[in-house]
């Protein structure tokens, strides 16, 4: 006689959406089990009862078989009373109580669904919203949660019989989809006009012998519109960046798959494997050169001019594929916007902004709750560096080392805007919203602040934000009443969002390497050299400092940078001659420190070095000097140029308590080796390799004589000028080297993007460390 067993079973994670109740239903079908499942506020619910051996066998499989989308962080197993169930449902959902259940990112279409699209016996055949419980919409059309349909933007679509009986069947990939629909009860595709008049026939056969005439089409993807038009029609990609006012920064490439993709950049397994991930970001890739005439005429000139690499993605919708398939070349697939203003995303707005760019939209009836840009990866050696992370990724939370003792919010920076809420061990970083500097960005910041929230059932209490005051993050965090405020350091937030990243809990020496942020003294940081660790930082050192002549128009004219570097001591220079009108007057400028602050800026170093080599004068999109020198540098090159590093006072504190004097690197001697190379004749991708080669030099021989100063062996690496693979891979293999553990990015950002993170981290920490104070 078998004694009957009943156990509660409640899991956490991202266990909704994810085809998980549907998963529990077979299975407790399966081991002839009795009991009810249902999505709750915290996650999925199970009560499940009958024979002892199926019980457990129950509980093993959960974990172990559970589905590919989901991630579970937590099952909790509670023994009750049989209840004497009969049969095993599927309860609904329990939408009261706080809410805290997750809601996975948005996934790229299946490979089932894929076979089901070029089915023409089926009845999804070319249909392009197919999905099921492995792929689809999800964080973009989620409204609200418990998810289920009625809280996504598909509560307008009433399933036809068909579609209900696949939702209602245990035994179908659809079971409990909640997206799921046909052409019969579906969203429906439209091709229209810029005027708005709709354009008959098949909307993808059009749409493709429009980008076959080339025409600007208009295409509304899962977190956006975007803008499309045939990547190898030079006039068509000359046409549709000056339509958008962009001049040269470079346009993603979508291909229709891997066979495509190989024929344009370079593709080893790690880049195969984040091209077809589920997430299907941007992957930064170094373009082909092995065939350069075949390329060429594959993409043209003005898709990304003067970059060795491209930026590609596969299709990730149903209408990708449809498109991708029948024009049989691949697309520029570029954010539907004009300039920097943000992604249009409801359909009245793309056709106004987009109105004067598009030829035809190619849009649809399933509206997009939340705004999400593509995300950018860049494999570097092995890893990745994730230089944007939004559509695939968020809203899927990180997870911590320790739990914030209370709901933190971080506001970020300004460029690059993301905001992180900090929940337990959860970190929710926000989607990449865009620079902040816009009105309708600052708008969908607050807006998603406010949806993260709700989402997440997460009520901050302490708020975050930059020291910069005229950051309007700073300004909204400072406006929000009855939460304590946390000020953190811009480049402090650099390296705690590397710990938070990597999990661990510091102390470190941080390199923070940016472009420009708020030092508390006054003055412009960006190559930084911190003793930190989440609860605070001491400065160790730093670049030297030089002027910015002109302030933020030195930014834009990096040539500016190079004039402040080398003074008036090489006339003969050709960026001098090239800037003959102004050069004067800017070295009178940077001599006399009118309008001209001081900066410890990395970035500004990289910019002087991109201008002295006739690499870039003047800038259209940020870091594009520095990216362009990345580019240029000859990898295979081995010369190092020496900085002076001068060291006093830095001796004798090795309890790492306190250092008497800053460590100071000059940069000014890498500009000045480079100038007497560039006048010696030597090839400017050998300068620039020897560049990138000096200034790991002379991170890692600053982390050396810091380590002899501090005691401390861990290096973190953060901040915007680590995008640059290579700047990072030369610095990692000096520290490995130097017998340094080195921590880099992982999974988000080293940009300001990552920001946010940081903020939040050192928050926390300090109200642990509060709380671990006696009273
Ligand atoms: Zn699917
Ligand atoms: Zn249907």
């Amino acid at each position: 006689m078998t004694t009957l067993k009943r156990v509660d079973v409640h899991v956490e994670g991202i266990v909704q959406g994810v085809g998980f109740r549907p998963f529990v239903y077979s299975l407790a079908n399966r081991l002839g089990l009795a009991g009810r499942v249902r999505n709750d506020v915290n996650g999925v619910h199970i009560e499940v009862e009958g024979a002892h051996a199926g019980v457990e066998e129950f509980l093993t499989a959960l974990e172990r078989d559970a589905p590919a989308l989901s991630e579970i962080e937590r099952v909790t197993v509670v023994s009750a009373e049989p209840a004497g169930h009969s049969g095993f449902t599927i309860a609904t959902s329990d939408p009261s109580g706080p809410l805290r259940a997750l809601v996975s990112a948005d996934t790229a279409t299946c490979d089932d669904c894929l076979s089901e699209l070029a089915d023409p016996a089926g009845r999804r055949h070319r249909y392009p919203f197919i999905n099921c419980t492995n792929c689809g919409p999800r964080f973009t059309i989620v409204r609200g949660v418990p998810y289920d349909r009625l809280r996504t933007t598909m509560a307008g679509y009433r399933m036809c019989d068909d579609c209900a009986r696949e939702y209602h069947d245990p035994g179908d990939r659809r079971f409990h989809a909640q997206p799921t629909c046909c052409p019969a009860c579906g969203p429906r595709l439209r091709l229209r006009d810029a005027r708005g008049v709709d354009l008959c026939g098949d909307p993808v056969s059009c749409a493709v012998t429009l980008l076959r005439a080339g025409r600007v089409v208009a295409v509304k993807g899962l977190g956006g519109y975007h803008l499309a038009v045939t990547a190898s029609d030079e006039r068509a990609v000359a046409t549709l960046r000056g339509r958008k006012h962009r001049e040269e920064k470079p346009f993603a490439v979508m291909a229709a798959d891997l066979a495509q993709a190989r024929r344009l950049c370079e593709i080893d397994d790690a880049a195969a494997a984040l091209l077809t991930s589920r997430a299907r970001p941007i992957v930064l890739l170094p373009r082909r050169r092995d065939t350069p005439d075949a390329s060429a005429a594959r993409v043209a000139p003005s898709v990304a001019p003067g970059s060795h690499n491209l930026g590609l993605m596969l299709p990730y919708t149903p209408l990708h594929h449809l498109l991708l398939a029948e024009l049989a070349e691949p697309i520029v697939l570029t954010s539907g916007n004009v300039s920097d203003e943000p992604i249009a995303y409801e359909d009245a707005d793309a056709l106004t902004r987009l109105g004067g760019v598009a030829d035809a939209f190619l849009l649809h009836d399933r509206a997009i709750h939340t705004r999400t840009d593509d995300s950018v990866v860049k494999p570097a050696s092995g890893e990745v560096t994730v230089l944007r992370r939004a559509r695939g990724y968020a809203p899927e939370p990180l997870a911590l080392r320790r739990p914030a003792p209370r709901p933190v919010l971080g506001c970020g920076a300004e460029l690059k805007s993301t905001f992180c809420l900090l929940h337990g061990r959860r970190a929710f970083v926000s989607h990449h919203l865009g620079d902040l500097e816009n009105y309708d960005t600052l708008r969908a910041f607050a807006a998603s602040i406010e949806h993260y929230c709700g989402l997440f059932g997460i009520r901050p209490e302490l708020i975050a934000h930059d020291l910069h005051p005229d950051y309007l993050s700073t300004r909204h965090a400072l406006e929000q009443t009855g939460v304590e405020h946390v000020g953190v350091q811009h480049h402090h937030a650099h390296i705690a969002s590397c710990l938070a990243d990597n999990g661990d809990p510091g102390p470190v020496i941080g390199v923070a390497f940016d472009g420009l942020g708020h030092g508390p003294d006054g003055t412009l940081w960006g190559g930084e050299f911190l003793r930190a660790d989440l609860t605070g930082y001491q400065r160790l050192g730093h670049l030297a400092q030089v002027p910015m002549p002109g302030g933020t128009a030195a930014i834009r004219q990096p040539w500016r940078m190079t004039a402040a570097y080398l003074r008036d001591e090489r006339p003969s220079l050709d960026v001098a001659r090239r800037n003959a009108e102004r050069w004067p007057a800017v070295l009178q400028l940077a001599a006399t420190g009118l309008n001209s602050p001081l900066t410890s800026s990395a970035g500004r170093l990289f910019d002087a070095v991109s201008a002295l080599l006739g690499i870039r004068d003047t800038i259209t999109y940020e870091g594009q000097a520095a990216i362009e020198l990345e580019q240029r540098a000859d990898t295979s090159e081995t010369g190092v140029y020496t900085a002076t590093i001068t060291t006093s006072g830095t001796t004798g504190a090795a309890s790492g308590a306190s250092v008497d004097g800053p460590l100071v690197v000059e940069g000014g001697d890498l500009v000045r080796a480079a100038a007497d190379d560039l006048a010696a004749g030597v090839d400017p991708a050998v300068i620039a390799g020897r560049f990138h080669n000096g200034v790991a030099a002379a991170i890692s021989r600053s982390c050396v004589a810091l380590r002899q100063a501090t005691g401390l062996t861990a290096v973190a690496l953060s901040g915007g000028v680590f995008q640059n693979a290579l700047l990072l891979e030369r610095t990692v293999q000096r520290l490995r080297a130097a017998g340094f553990r080195v921590l880099k990015h992982v999974r988000v950002p080293p940009n300001d993007g990552g920001i946010s993170l940081g903020q939040a981290a050192v928050a926390a920490a300090r109200d642990r460390g509060q709380e671990a104070t006696p009273a």
